[in-house]
């Protein structure tokens, strides 16, 4: 399939010059509406599909999607979106809370390397290791229930963090595994009218909750943890999105877009059946025929 290379100009695969500012949340492209937008939406949903029976009867690689976002940017609707095409069983999403005591027991990546795609299927982490440098580092009081050793907790536990989840997407991709980041850029303004049609419309009041509202006054951390993750943690193998997520479809749009080029890429293909296997098949015809 012919793709428009859409999603290549959100997408960083080195970091150090990433300017959040750069990126206008509302920005929609050449589209101006989702009607516009809707013969492709469709047509990568069901690639997508295509390319994903292949990458699960290859069972060699495995796709790691991560989704991180503020609040009401829309990563459940975009994952639902998204999977909407693709078999269940060669897909899997995980979402990430507040850690249990059990998690806090562990190292920061433990939690979620438990639940790493097998090859020939898709992992989705909604939330993932990075709010270990967001929300963590945003209200360091949550560091302090990490039951870390005082001595190893410096001023330079973000930058080592950092270089952590480098080394460790590293090792992933060096295995096989595919892994593409998603942050859905929402805007401050949007936000809020998401939040007050959550109040407004009863079918919505049940995604209310007052933490997300408090959780606002520190949006603009929030901004500055998201900018110097993103600095620090894109590469070539795993590189960020920053998709505009102030108009839902067109999210959608760019983050479909972006895994099917990324399957693309791999070509994937239906293993091939050696001889012996095709002597089977055709004496398994003879004797089925017979019957
Ligand atoms: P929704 O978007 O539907 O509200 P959600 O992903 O926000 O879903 P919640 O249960 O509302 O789910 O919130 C999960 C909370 O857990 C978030 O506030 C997030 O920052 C927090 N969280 C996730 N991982 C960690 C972590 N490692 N340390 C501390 N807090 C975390
Ligand atoms: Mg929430």
């Amino acid at each position: 399939m012919k793709t428009l290379k859409l999603a290549k100009s959100y997408r960083i695969d080195d970091g150090k010059h990433f300017r959040i500012k750069d990126f206008d949340p509302a920005e929609t492209g050449h589209w101006h509406s989702v009607e516009h937008a809707q013969e492709y939406l469709q047509k990568y949903v069901a690639r997508m599909a295509d390319l994903q029976a292949k990458l699960y009867a290859q069972d060699c690689w495995s796709v790691l999607l991560i989704f991180q976002a503020m609040d009401a940017a829309g990563k459940d609707g975009t994952i639902k979106h998204v999977m909407s095409g693709v078999n269940p069983e060669g897909c899997q999403v995980i979402s990430f809370k507040v850690p249990s005591d059990t998690e806090l027991e562990h190292d920061f990546l433990w939690r979620t390397t438990r639940h790493l795609p097998e090859r020939g299927q898709i992992g989705i982490f909604n939330r993932s290791y990075y709010e270990e440098v967001l929300v963590v580092r945003v209200h360091p009081e949550a560091l302090k229930g990490e039951k870390l050793p005082p001595s190893l907790v410096t001023k330079n536990i973000w930058e080592e963090r950092f270089e952590d989840i480098r080394s460790f997407e590293r090792h992933m991709a060096r295995n096989g595994t595919v892994i593409r980041k998603f942050f859905l850029h929402l805007s401050k303004k949007e936000q809020k009218r998401r939040f007050l049609a959550r109040l407004d419309e009863p079918e919505k009041n049940w995604k209310f909750s007052e933490a997300d509202i408090h959780e606002r006054d520190y949006w603009d951390d929030y901004q500055k943890a998201y900018e110097d993750m993103i600095r620090h943690t894109a590469s070539k193998h795993a590189p960020w999105y920053v998709v505009p997520a102030d108009n839902k479809w067109f999210t959608h749009l760019v983050v479909s877009a972006a895994i099917v080029e990324t399957l693309e890429e791999l070509n994937l293909t239906y293993p091939k059946v050696d001889a012996a296997k095709l002597k089977e098949i055709a004496a398994a015809r003879r004797i089925l025929l017979k019957k």
